[in-house]
């Protein structure tokens, strides 16, 4: 009795294209204090507006230096 040579080779499907930042708005905050950047991701994940590294509150927001074409509407 022989079993035939089954071979199922399932290939797993590739990862999807590799993650790209998550940042909508692209938008960062500095803490003053430490001059520590903080993704607005990053802080929305935190209960209070602070800074993760020091705990400074007073975070400035920056904006990094994209140049987007916005299409007016
Ligand atoms: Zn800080």
């Amino acid at each position: 009795m022989e079993a035939g040579p089954e071979e199922t080779i399932q290939e797993t499907p590739p990862a999807e294209a590799p993650p790209r930042e998550r940042n909508p708005g692209g938008l960062f905050y500095e803490c003053i204090n430490c001059g520590s950047k903080i993704s607005a991701d990053q802080l929305a994940m935190t209960p209070e507006i602070k800074c993760p590294f020091c705990g400074y509150r007073i975070l400035r927001k920056v904006r990094p230096p994209i140049v987007k074409h916005v299409k007016a509407r």
